[in-house]
């Protein structure tokens, strides 16, 4: 992994890669959902096995495959060949010139762009190259499927906050903002002090004005998280990391 201590002073902002940066609409995550059971089942389990596991480590562990890798001995690169890697997703993702356009107004002199995913890095490298933003994130934090540790690390484990922050470069976990469409790994990310954290919850009805007011529960998370339906509701909840728009 490449490692880098800029400490400039700078916000980092953390995108998760998968029903984030990409609508959920692809259908990518049901198409996933079906690889990964079909690859319990060819563990030798059952239909019912499979699925139970499937949401269990899911919740349980952040990442299904930490919990098959840790109770059924998987190994994980034979796994992310089968799931991830099978996926034919130059067929079903496109790019969205609206989300590239929102990166791209990000003021660069306040904020750095990074990834942070629990997909290994192929996958990851090739989303974001099908929907050609990867000029526009300077790195990618992934879930490391070659980790020599007992434990893959990955979202909502304190540890992958940590590791990504030494791998960005940065000291103050108040300087990191983070959107994840999981609430559990946007509850982590507060845990550990990333308080700017947002949850991307695509389709909601409630508008912007709605939503950013603090009068409608349903606006934040329980712990105070803003809720956003569409990626470009960033640029009000982060207004100060975005290009002033001249009027
Ligand atoms: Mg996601």
């Amino acid at each position: 992994m490449t490692i880098e201590h800029t400490h400039d002073g700078r916000h980092v902002v953390f995108f998760d890669i998968d029903d984030t940066l990409y609508s959920s609409s692809f259908m990518i995550g049901s198409a996933m959902v079906e690889r990964v059971h079909a690859y319990i089942v060819s563990l030798g389990l059952s239909d019912e096995t499979a699925f139970n596991l499937r949401s269990q480590y899911y919740s349980q562990y952040g990442l299904t495959l930490r919990g098959l890798r840790r109770h059924h001995g998987v190994d994980p690169l034979a796994y992310d060949k089968e799931c991830d890697g099978s996926l034919p997703l130059e067929d079903m993702l496109s790019p969205d010139p609206c989300t590239r356009k929102l990166l791209e107004d990000i003021d660069r002199s306040k904020c750095r762009v990074w990834a942070l995913t629990n997909a290994y890095r192929p996958h990851a490298e090739r989303v974001l190259k099908i929907l050609k933003l990867r000029d526009q994130i300077e790195g990618i934090v992934y879930c490391d499927y070659e980790e020599k540790n007992e434990d893959l690390i990955c979202k909502p484990e304190p540890a992958f906050y940590h590791r990504a922050m030494h791998q960005a470069g940065v000291n103050d976990p108040t300087k990191c903002l983070f959107v994840d469409d999981n609430l559990n790994n946007v509850e982590a990310a507060r845990g550990v002090g990333w308080i700017r954290s947002v949850h991307f919850r695509e389709g909601l009805p409630e508008t912007i004005e709605a939503r950013v007011t603090h009068t409608d529960k349903e606006t934040i998370t329980k712990d105070g998280a803003p809720i956003i339906n569409n990626l470009q509701q960033l640029r009000e909840v982060w207004a100060d990391i975005f290009h002033q728009m001249e009027h």
